[in-house]
């Protein structure tokens, strides 16, 4: 709930209007996600809010709980009340914490080299879950004094199939009540949903789009991504440089590297000829290996030729900076196993 739906709600329970600004300062300040521990509050109307309202971060179940060596990242999975479970991931960087978030439980985009639709049932998450993936690590950052302070939702899921959540969630982070999150510290990444980023480009909001693109050829692309099929990539670049113009942000295109697939120097060639002249930076991804998907990773010397190639072409680019691969950091593979597991149980 917003402040002002939570202002009615406490209305229609005859509760003080003032109220809803209190456990908005004990939930989104404080991080106390317990009625009971809301010290400033009457005893009986906190009995009332307990049997009324529940708070989400209290109810997820934290099943796993995973940091990486260097201790820069920390990876939860989230069990929600349906058993389905969400991977959300905390990173440590110079200039703050971010947050990976899931925009959906799973996913149906069947992307080749992805574990995010390997196992288990595929749904939208709501607002609440979504806020819960982030709300779940103020928790923890609260006596530390320090909070999330960028989003980046590139966990399981295509956010655009999930818009009106993933958007409202984001609106939320962003309110002086809520998180106080700026906009232009959020990036939403999508496949290539083209009505999605019309609909971002609607919104108006100064938030970072990000494009997995993969391969510019047509027909690796399609093998890669089936997306493509529906919604071919030079139409998702034209859409995204539309939204750059707009927004004026520069639009991020994520290209993972895979061995003898789409990292020679042709395909650098072909990347750097449908981005030149935009407003455009490339993120190279060298793959997370997905075993059960048969992708590997092209050597060093490879990766830094590619990157080469593009600098050469006057394209923006860098090496995505890796985090937590000890820790199965890359999309969807905690959870697969997880729901791997659980089927085994069952
Ligand atoms: N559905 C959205 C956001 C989720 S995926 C999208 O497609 O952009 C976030 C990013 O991780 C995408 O760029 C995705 O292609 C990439 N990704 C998926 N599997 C990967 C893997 N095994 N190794 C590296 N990156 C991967």
């Amino acid at each position: 709930m917003a402040m002002p739906q939570l202002q009615t709600a406490l209305a229609e329970l005859g509760l003080k209007k003032y109220r809803a600004k209190q456990i908005f300062d004990w939930l989104y300040r404080k991080c106390v996600f317990d009625f009971a521990q809301m010290s400033n509050i009457g005893k009986a109307e906190r009995e009332l809010l307990q049997e009324k309202f529940s708070v989400l971060p209290a109810e997820v179940n934290t099943v796993r709980k995973l940091d990486s060596s260097d201790g820069l990242t920390r990876k939860l999975l989230l069990e929600l009340s349906d058993g389905n479970a969400v991977e959300t991931v905390l990173m440590h960087h110079d200039y703050g914490y971010s947050v990976c978030v899931s925009s959906q439980a799973g996913c149906d985009m069947h992307c080749a080299f992805c574990a995010s639709g390997l196992n288990g049932a595929i749904r939208n998450l709501s607002v609440a879950e979504i806020l819960a993936q982030v709300y779940v690590f103020n928790q923890e950052l609260v006596s530390r004094e320090e909070r999330v302070s960028r989003i980046v939702v590139m966990g399981s899921g295509e956010p655009m199939l999930n818009f009106d959540a993933v958007f409202g969630a984001l609106q939320f982070l962003h309110e002086p009540d809520g998180a106080n999150i700026s906009y232009r510290n959020m990036t939403v990444s999508t496949c290539g949903i083209i009505p999605g980023i019309q609909r971002m480009q609607e919104l108006g909001l100064p938030i970072s789009l990000a494009v997995s693109l993969h391969a510019v050829r047509m027909e690796l692309r399609n093998e890669l991504m089936p997306v493509n099929k529906g919604y071919p990539f030079p139409d998702v670049i034209a859409a995204a440089e539309q939204y750059a113009r707009s927004s004026g942000r520069q639009v991020t295109y994520e290209y993972i590297l895979l061995k003898d697939k789409n990292d020679s120097d042709r395909d650098a060639e072909l990347l750097a000829e449908y981005l030149r002249y935009k407003q455009a930076g490339v993120n190279l991804i060298p793959v997370n290996p997905v075993p059960e998907k048969g992708f590997f990773r092209p050597d060093k010397k490879r990766i830094e030729k590619f990157l080469s190639v593009l600098q050469k072409h006057h394209v923006h680019a860098t090496i995505r900076k890796e985090m937590g691969k000890d820790i199965n950091a890359a999309c969807g593979q905690l959870r697969a196993a997880f729901a791997k597991e659980k089927n085994y149980a069952e």
